[in-house]
């Protein structure tokens, strides 16, 4: 069947939730997809920032296949060793101390709410505590993780939302401080923000929101779904600032391509927050998921994948600043590792070049509306980001 036929067919069975590219893809082979007509693509969106180890990757593979012959699903109501093992890798790289597997980020984010309000409550004996969020933050579409979502314009028209949040700037600390009153149990921030425009936090806010937490009594809950798993060079991104959160929320490339999600506290927050009968799953945390989350961990321990990111994103940068110096229609160049953006000047559509890019055999994507957004498989080569700047040179010279 034709590429066409297959999107027509889509559009009358799929609910229309996004405006997907026009293509179908059909397989992927390291840091390459190619789609029903053959076409190859380079790709720099890796699923949305999730396929870390890029594609058909032998050792993952074959650790899932022989997982799926000998144990798909339990239920948590029975313990599995995949999982006791993924759960005990989890917290040795991220120093956190208790895990609870989810299916995907936004219930990492539910997950995470909950138990800081639980914590709360145990501690004062009462309920309707507050949380602080930022603007042109994104943490999933659940209403919870919603809640604390500071784009307006994905929020409203599901409001009201459950509990009450503030919102504060993104890095502007006084901001923050001023909305903690004696209700306030949580705040809740990404380590770098993506959707939002890709903004790292600057050092002082990090360092600052830690310290009003721990003045106020205040939980710290970091949303790593996308800046985690080794994404800025550090196997979490609050690793490279030394602030570490009181919870944390992963998903993403924790996973590689299996739909998992995570989140994390320290034994002082599991201690006093959710207990047997708070929080539960059917699937979360399966066998098949434990052994891939396991795998993903081994592999990247086995290959340096943190220590990789680190020397190849210093070219991605290098490159994307030399591509700004060259290119007017771009304004900024923001990031951390290899989650990086480009920001283009007001007048020029991101989505219009990433649709550009897509005719030229590159998978790219936007973060917000005016930033071109860059997180490749964290196994990508000089080569890849030389091929990547090659094309963009071409389509930007085309504007000229
Ligand atoms: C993708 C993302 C989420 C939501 O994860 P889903 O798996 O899509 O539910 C939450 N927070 C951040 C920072 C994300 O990038």
């Amino acid at each position: 069947m034709e590429a066409n036929a297959w999107m027509e067919q889509a559009e009358q069975a799929i609910l229309h939730t996004y405006n997907r590219y026009q293509i179908v893809l059909e397989r992927g082979e390291g840091v390459y997809l190619y789609d029903t007509n053959g076409k190859k693509y380079l790709d720099f969106a890796a699923g949305i920032a999730v396929q870390a180890l890029g594609y058909g990757n032998k050792e993952y593979n074959d650790a899932l296949k022989t997982q799926i012959d000998k144990l798909l699903h339990t239920s948590n109501l029975y313990y599995n060793q995949p999982t006791i093992e993924a759960a005990k890798k989890l917290c040795e790289v991220s120093g956190m101390e208790r895990v609870f597997f989810t299916n995907s980020g936004t219930e990492a984010i539910e997950g995470a709410i909950k138990a800081a309000k639980k914590y709360a409550c145990e501690k004062d004996g009462t309920t309707n505590h507050e949380i602080i969020a930022m603007e042109h933050s994104f943490h999933g579409r659940s209403l919870g993780a919603l809640s604390v979502t500071g784009n307006a314009h994905y929020r409203e028209p599901f409001e009201p939302l459950p509990g009450i949040v503030r919102f504060a700037e993104y890095n502007n600390l006084s901001s923050v401080e001023s909305l903690v009153n004696e209700k306030t149990c949580a705040i809740i921030l990404e380590t770098v923000q993506g959707e939002g425009g890709i903004y790292p936090a600057s050092e002082e806010f990090l360092t600052g929101v830690k310290q009003l937490c721990q003045e106020h009594g205040i939980l710290l809950i970091l949303d790593e779904i996308q800046c985690g798993m080794g994404r800025t060079g550090h196997m979490f991104a609050w690793q490279g600032y030394g602030v570490k959160p009181d919870i944390m929320a992963c998903a993403k490339a924790l996973g590689c391509g299996v739909p998992v999600g995570a989140f994390l506290m320290t034994k002082e927050v599991a201690e006093s927050s959710l207990k047997p009968g708070d929080h539960g799953t059917t699937y979360g945390g399966n066998p098949f998921v434990g052994a891939a989350v396991s795998k993903v961990l081994d592999i990247f321990k086995e290959q340096k994948i943190t220590a990789h990111v680190q020397d190849i994103s210093v070219y991605l940068e290098e490159q994307l600043e030399q591509l700004k110096k060259d290119v007017p229609m771009i304004g900024a160049r923001r990031g951390l590792g290899l989650m990086q953006g480009l920001e283009l000047k007001p007048d020029v559509p991101a989505g219009e070049i990433s649709r550009k890019s897509l005719e030229q055999g590159l998978l790219l994507i936007t973060a917000g509306n005016n930033v071109l957004r860059f997180v490749p498989p964290l196994v990508i080569e000089k080569e890849h980001i030389d091929e990547m700047a090659g094309i963009l040179r071409k389509i930007f010279s085309e504007y000229e």
